[in-house]
């Protein structure tokens, strides 16, 4: 939604609202990425290849189709004339996505000329470049850029690589795109780049669990900001409120400086807590650790005071290259974070690929999938492709050598898969012995993450072949609801308070504590402190977040008292309506 700022020039009234997703405030020069044709690589074909080349390029079609009807149900949302305009704009994109000449003029380039279908494209539009200028029209010549966007976009889809580095942008920049991946988050140096803003994503999806880790103020979800904001323009962001402010007035920037100047004061005094331990008013410790998604984020884990690891998510490992690791490289990246934790337990889940979270270096083993959160992803692609887990599980078995090591599982569903990890573990270990390749003395406990509904309503069952569990809410509410956690049509029906979310984590938690299990949660709603109450008086004791939620995390356990917390509890686990529940947490937290 856009809103017109009564009183302001017109370049000054641009403020757009949409999902806040990881707070704070960032004033910086927007970098807009623009889906610009990269180094195009060319080449000739023979006979034989001409058929899957034309299919190739056909997918691409169809992936850039997909992306444009995405917007355009975005679009749709605006309000008045800026509606009309973008999905005129949209349609006309989908259009030449059909059978325009730019679709029929690669495929014949590509059969007649034997070339690539990058190459075949670029030829295509300097062609229809040259015919649109000889036109008188202004207006018709005008539509060029048009095609160029499409001809742009199918290429990114053909050549599948990572958008940029976002190495040379100046201090603080705001970075615009239409989407902005998980991948091209973990491009991102939180002490080059100021916040960042898309049209597209979701408040659970990984691109915001990033910017939250990372620290980094973010707003997704807001149509038509790429066509908007200009780069070098100032842009404001602010994640905590969910809005973009696109050339702000002298007063709005004077505003909004004042307000982050009072949540940085508000995080120095938090910071204070570091060397305080997590104990409730009545006197119950509870344990906090931080996740992790990219090593670059230690520093802020060591400085939050976190007691280990929760959850080190290896994708970072497999993200933004051509070929996924080996067993030493993900031992040596292992190593540093083990080391740098000094003693304290690191838990590394295997890969957790699939779904929103895509590794290019996977993609020989990532076919398209019908429903991608349903799909290979997960503990089933490592389990299918069995080099793949033992050079990870490699990793670990000689990561332990330097500090205590915890194996996590993602998307475990069933008995069987925890025992077929659990029969390989052994099998790795005498490999490296028989190599003479150090290892830890003892084997590291195997824990599985609780994160479908059919792993919770199996807790007990699972609780007796796993060594710890993790619950990992993101994937437990989505699964549990069917709302996709990255798509932010349906953002608003997320919802982590519903009765059968709480009821699955109760059942879960309490199905480990007659196991004599450790149970920990890793999901978002471990870092927010308006939860934390109702958390621990379910039973939890161990949460792990990212890192710049913990200090306010362990403020609230601070001024908590756990008796309280688990009679609240259990009045809210009578309730069946979640605006009901929210309403006792929020009651609850006001009382202090
Ligand atoms: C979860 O699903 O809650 C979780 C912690 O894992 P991820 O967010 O990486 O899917
Ligand atoms: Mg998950």
């Amino acid at each position: 939604m856009y809103e017109e700022i009564a009183g302001l020039p017109e370049a000054f009234k641009h403020r757009f609202d949409g999902l806040g997703v990881s707070a704070g405030i960032a004033i910086g020069p927007a970098h807009v990425v623009e889906r610009g044709l990269i180094d195009l690589p060319e080449y000739g074909l023979a006979e034989h290849e001409i058929a899957g080349e034309v299919a190739r390029f056909e997918e691409a079609v169809a992936a850039s189709a997909k992306q444009v009807r995405k917007l355009r149900g975005k679009a749709s949302g605006l309000p008045g004339a800026a509606a009309e305009e973008l999905s005129y704009l949209l349609d006309a994109h989908l259009q030449m996505l059909k059978s325009s000449r730019l679709v029929r003029g690669v495929i014949e380039r590509i059969r007649r000329q034997h070339i690539n279908a990058e190459a075949a494209v670029q030829a295509e539009l300097g062609e229809i470049g040259q015919a649109f200028a000889a036109v008188s029209d202004r207006y018709l010549a005008s539509r060029i850029d048009d095609v160029r966007e499409v001809g742009t976009r199918i290429v990114r889809n053909l050549s599948k690589v990572p958008y940029q580095a976002f190495s040379s942008l100046p201090q603080g920049a705001i970075i615009i795109a239409e989407e902005i991946t998980p991948a091209d988050t973990a491009l991102m140096d939180p002490t080059k780049v100021g916040g960042f803003a898309s049209a597209l994503g979701g408040a659970e999806g990984h691109t915001a669990i990033m910017a939250r880790s990372l620290g980094l103020p973010a707003v997704l979800g807001v149509p038509s900001l790429v066509t908007v904001a200009r780069p070098g323009d100032l842009i404001i962001v602010d994640g905590t409120r969910g809005q973009v402010v696109i050339n702000p007035s002298p007063e709005t920037i004077g505003r909004y400086e004042r307000r982050r100047e009072a949540l940085l004061r508000r995080q120095r005094q938090l910071d204070r807590l570091r060397g305080v331990a997590a104990i409730t008013r009545d006197g119950h410790r509870i344990g906090l650790q931080c996740n992790l998604e990219l090593p670059t984020e230690l520093g802020l884990t060591n400085a939050a005071g976190a007691e280990g690891i929760g959850l080190l998510r290896s994708e970072f490992m497999y993200m933004n290259r051509d070929q996924p690791p080996d067993e030493d490289e993900q031992y040596q990246a292992l190593r540093t974070i083990v080391e740098g934790m000094a003693g304290r337990p690191v838990t590394v889940r295997t890969l957790d690929v699939g779904s929103d979270k895509l590794a290019y270096s996977l993609g020989e083993h990532l076919s398209p999938s019908v429903n991608p959160a349903l799909g290979l992803r997960a503990i089933r692609l490592s389990l299918k492709v069995r080099p793949l887990l033992e050079a990870q599980i490699g990793a670990m078995l000689r990561a332990n050598a330097h500090g205590p090591v915890r194996i996590l599982l993602p998307m475990i569903t069933t008995v069987g898969e925890v025992r077929a990890v659990r029969e390989l573990i052994p099998r790795v270990a005498r490999r490296l012995a028989r190599n003479r390749i150090a290892i830890g003395k003892e084997l590291p406990p195997v824990g599985v993450m609780i994160e479908t509904p059919g792993a919770a309503l199996a807790a007990d069952a699972l609780a007796q072949v796993s060594d710890f569990f993790s619950l990992g809410t993101n994937d437990l509410t989505m699964y549990t609801l069917a709302i996709d956690r990255g798509d932010e049509q349906v953002a608003h029906l997320y919802d982590s308070l519903h009765p059968a979310v709480l009821r699955l984590i109760q059942f879960a938690t309490v199905a480990a504590q007659r196991a004599g299990i450790p149970v920990n949660l890793c999901g978002e709603m471990a870092g927010n402190p308006r939860f934390t109450a109702l958390l621990l008086g379910l039973g939890l004791r161990d949460l792990s977040m990212a890192a710049p939620s913990l200090p306010r995390v362990k403020q609230r356990i601070l001024e908590l008292d756990l008796a309280e917390a688990g009679r609240r509890a259990e009045q809210i686990m009578q309730q069946s309506d979640s605006g009901v529940i929210a309403a006792l947490i929020e009651d609850f937290n006001a009382l202090g």
